[in-house]
């Protein structure tokens, strides 16, 4: 399940998040005030897992998983 980054626009708190992939366009519940948190999209990473298992970030896009500007493990 991938890390999203959000930040708070009301007090502009910035936290992560652990969601699914279904998920992470939607707002998330800032921890400090309650208000609707928007994702920081300047942050994205996308990850792959290569065949010694391992999980490296990948830079750029289509992801290195599939050649696809859709995928189930990068959220673009
Ligand atoms: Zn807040």
């Amino acid at each position: 399940m991938p890390i999203y980054e959000y930040v708070c626009p009301d007090c502009e708190f910035k936290f992560e998040l652990l969601r699914p992939v279904s998920q992470a366009s939607e707002a998330a519940s800032c921890p400090r005030c309650h208000q609707s948190a928007e994702r920081v999209l300047s942050t994205f990473a996308c990850f792959s897992t290569d065949e010694s298992g391992l999980t490296s970030p990948v830079g750029g896009n289509p992801c290195a998983s599939c050649d696809a500007t859709t995928c189930d493990t990068c959220d673009i």
